[in-house]
């Protein structure tokens, strides 16, 4: 199709698919082009923000139909990274409009198939158990929440039970009942928005009070949900935690080994990061995991640390070709700055980190924020 330039006075008939104040923001100024990936892999408009922006009023204004490809392929191309978010002067949620647009579009037969089964995995917490039950997690059964509660993920307890352990190494005053199910991330992000939020609801009716989680997807959907102040990503909340009574100092890698800054050491170890993009751009979360990693080691900044690294929830699953083309370039930064360790603070990155490193034999261990600074390194 060609690009048109639909601005909000263009839109006199609304099909209500999008909430008016969301889709009417956005200006056309075009300064989110160079922070979109997708743009920066196709250089065309229409895989860019301002380009799927347009593509939604042609949809609610019924210029397009539903079954429109370009429409259907760019809600799918889109990662969902938010990098749009941050440089944009007028304040587009996009994040919010692309949900909006997924829950119009993938409701029923235009949902990708490999999509399905994840969803239902997910989807009632004795299932999400069930998932965890072969790995030992940091969750207990019979445990009541406490004040402040660990959140324990679906995926991350299966593929990385070691990052709740670890995380309750370091701070034990976290209760982490296992009862507990899935944020509604996955469902909100694919086409299921309000179960998703009714996901997120029953998640924090299970745990009450501060909810800290250790996988920025799932605390982005969460604070979206329940409001920042219940949500804590594991890094702020750990360097804003009080020292515990016992004396011991706040640095968990000073507490797990005695090799924290200031440790004499044969080599420090250089270690890059990867940012989640829903902790970067949905919660502004991004010195925190800089700092602790520099009081363990030589903190590298890549340069492309900050952009999405092609895992974006289930985007490696609906579209592997794409997202290892995205991935691509972080290895290649990688590889030139001979890291030791790379740091992800999401279980999505932690996977698709971890099999790039290993598709391309490079030497650099890929470990999630609490287990470095317990020590796991
Ligand atoms: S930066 Fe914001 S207002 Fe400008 S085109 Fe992009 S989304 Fe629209
Ligand atoms: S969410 Fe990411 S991929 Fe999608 S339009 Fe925004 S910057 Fe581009």
């Amino acid at each position: 199709m060609s690009t048109v330039d639909i601005t909000p006075h263009d839109l006199p008939e609304r099909r209500s698919v999008f909430t008016p104040e969301l889709l009417d923001r956005c200006i056309s100024c075009g300064f989110c082009l160079p922070a979109c990936p997708t743009y920066a892999l196709t250089g065309v408009e229409t895989s860019s923000p301002r380009g799927r922006i347009n593509l939604m009023r042609a949809l609610e204004t019924g210029v397009l139909p539903d079954d429109d490809p370009t429409v259907n392929e760019e809600s799918s191309f889109c990662l969902g990274c938010r990098a749009c978010e941050p440089v944009c002067p007028a304040g587009v949620q996009y994040g919010a409009l692309l949900e909006e647009w997924r829950d119009h579009l993938w409701n029923g037969r235009r949902r990708p198939w490999n999509v399905k089964p994840l969803l239902w995995a997910v989807d009632s917490p004795s299932r999400v158990r069930a998932m965890g039950i072969v790995r030992r997690h940091a969750g207990r059964s019979r445990e009541a929440p406490g004040p402040v509660n660990l959140m324990l993920g679906c995926f991350e307890r299966v593929l990385y039970p070691r990052v709740s352990r670890d995380a309750r190494k370091l701070a034990p005053e976290l209760a982490a009942p296992s009862a507990q199910g899935c944020c509604g991330a996955l469902h909100a992000h694919n086409g299921e928005l309000e179960r998703g939020r009714e996901l997120a609801r029953d998640l924090g009716a299970a745990l009450p009070g501060t909810i800290v989680t250790t996988s920025g997807g799932c605390g982005a959907h969460l604070a979206g949900v329940l409001g920042a102040a219940r949500v804590q990503q594991f890094p702020q909340w750990w360097l804003a935690r009080e020292p515990p009574a016992d004396g011991a100092t706040a640095d968990g890698a000073a507490v797990a080994d005695g090799a924290g800054a200031g440790t004499p050491a044969a080599r420090r170890l250089r270690i890059g990061l990867q940012d989640s993009c829903h902790l970067r751009n949905g919660l502004g979360v991004w010195r925190e995991p800089r700092e602790l990693i520099a009081r363990i080691g030589e903190y590298v900044e890549l340069p492309s640390a900050a952009a999405c690294c092609g895992a974006a929830g289930s985007y490696s699953v609906v579209r592997p070709k794409d997202s290892a083309r995205v991935l691509d370039p972080h290895l290649d930064e990688i590889a030139a700055a001979d890291l030791d360790v790379i740091v992800v603070v999401n279980a999505g990155c932690y996977r698709q980190l971890q099999q790039g490193v290993k598709r391309r034999g490079l030497r650099t261990r890929v470990v999630h924020i609490a287990e470095l600074l317990a020590g796991e390194r």
